[in-house]
């Protein structure tokens, strides 16, 4: 049984890790300031003796004898990263060297949560790990995007200074179940609209691309990465390579909803990436033919049905 701390594990992604990870017999601390996590995505492992629930923010040093750290703590929509842009880029610059520090003194292997958004609005399509990416440094996202930059310098620069066993993900766009209903990101918006029958938010005209994968996928390719032999550090893409228009999403929601709502058109925001696929052959490679296996229908169906679930409990 290993003891595991995952930081932001209250939130969408955490609180899957957190099921997954007890479910394989671990002891699990999940660390969390409730900014954008909710207590109703962990409210089940409560009374589980296996696992502890710490309010805490990253930003403060935190002590803990633990074998391995999934650091995810950052808000990640940009709605929410924006709210308080020097808090965010706190959460993801301090939280790091904090984690690190933590790892480095108790011996833990420590994997950070990092982001496509590295790669910025990006000139290489599809992108590939070794590509260096075209971030605007002092523009709206450059809080969520530099901090998450600096937080890889963190890494590799204690990997290398102090011997810190570190991973480093980049995860693309990720969708499923335990997202809030207000968390801001397009499918969440999109099927909430939907189902609610509002009209549906288009940015800008609607052919700026992502590329979307479910939770599952991206908790499994996690596991693997944390898994993977010491000499491969990452940082590793962890996402599913089918890409699609905005436009292309929300019809597909439309059609799957029996929804009656009407898209309208809105401004892009700022610096607004307009193409995004990952090159998965790295992670391929090196995490025994991770792939994603749940492509974008069925998981819109999952999530749907998560989304109709809470909304009527409202
Ligand atoms: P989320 O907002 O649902 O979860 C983030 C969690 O971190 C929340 O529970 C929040 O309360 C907590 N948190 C924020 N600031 C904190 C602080 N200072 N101290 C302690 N806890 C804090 O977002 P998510 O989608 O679950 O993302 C999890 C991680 O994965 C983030 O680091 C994010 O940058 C990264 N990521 C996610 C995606 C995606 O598509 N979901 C894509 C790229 C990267
Ligand atoms: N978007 C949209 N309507 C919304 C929310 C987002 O058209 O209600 C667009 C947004 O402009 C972007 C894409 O959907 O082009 C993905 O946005 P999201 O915030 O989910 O993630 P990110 O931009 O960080 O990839």
């Amino acid at each position: 049984m290993k003891k595991i701390l995952i930081t932001g594990g209250a939130g969408f992604v955490g609180s899957h890790l957190c099921e997954r990870l007890l479910n394989e017999g671990n002891e699990v601390i999940c660390l969390d300031n409730f900014f954008t996590g909710s207590k109703k995505n962990i409210l089940k492992f409560l009374d589980n003796p296996y696992f502890e629930l710490v309010r805490h923010d990253v930003t403060h040093p935190y002590f803990v004898e633990v074998d391995e750290i999934y650091n995810l703590a950052c808000p990640a929509s940009p709605i929410h990263y924006q709210y308080n842009p020097i808090k965010t880029i706190k959460t993801s610059v301090v939280g790091a060297v904090n984690m690190l520090g933590l790892a480095k003194r108790v011996n833990a292997k420590i994997l950070q949560a990092s982001t496509s958004e590295v790669y910025g609005d990006p000139h290489v399509h599809p992108q590939k790990e070794d590509y260096w990416g075209n971030v605007n440094p002092i523009g709206l996202r450059s809080c969520y995007d530099e901090g998450k930059r600096c937080a890889e310098t963190l890494f590799m620069d204690y990997h290398h200074q102090n011997n810190v066993n570190i991973k480093i993900i980049r995860i693309f766009n990720t969708y499923g179940s335990n997202m809030n209903p207000n968390d801001g990101r397009v499918v969440s918006n999109f099927i909430v609209q939907a189902l609610k029958g509002e009209d549906i938010t288009m940015f800008g005209d609607g052919t700026q691309t992502r590329s979307f994968q479910y939770v599952d996928d991206l908790v499994e390719g996690m596991i693997r990465m944390m898994n993977s032999p010491n000499d491969f550090l990452g940082p590793v893409n962890l996402g599913n390579p089918n890409e699609f228009t905005m436009l292309e999403l929300a019809e597909t929601i439309i059609k799957l909803t029996n929804s009656t709502s009407k898209i309208i058109f809105m401004p892009l925001p700022k610096d607004d990436p307009k193409q995004r696929q990952p090159d998965i052959s790295l992670a391929k490679e090196k995490l025994n033919g991770w792939e994603p296996k749940i492509q974008l229908e069925e998981g819109l169906q999952k999530t749907i049905s998560y989304f109709k679930d809470i909304l009527n409990e409202a």
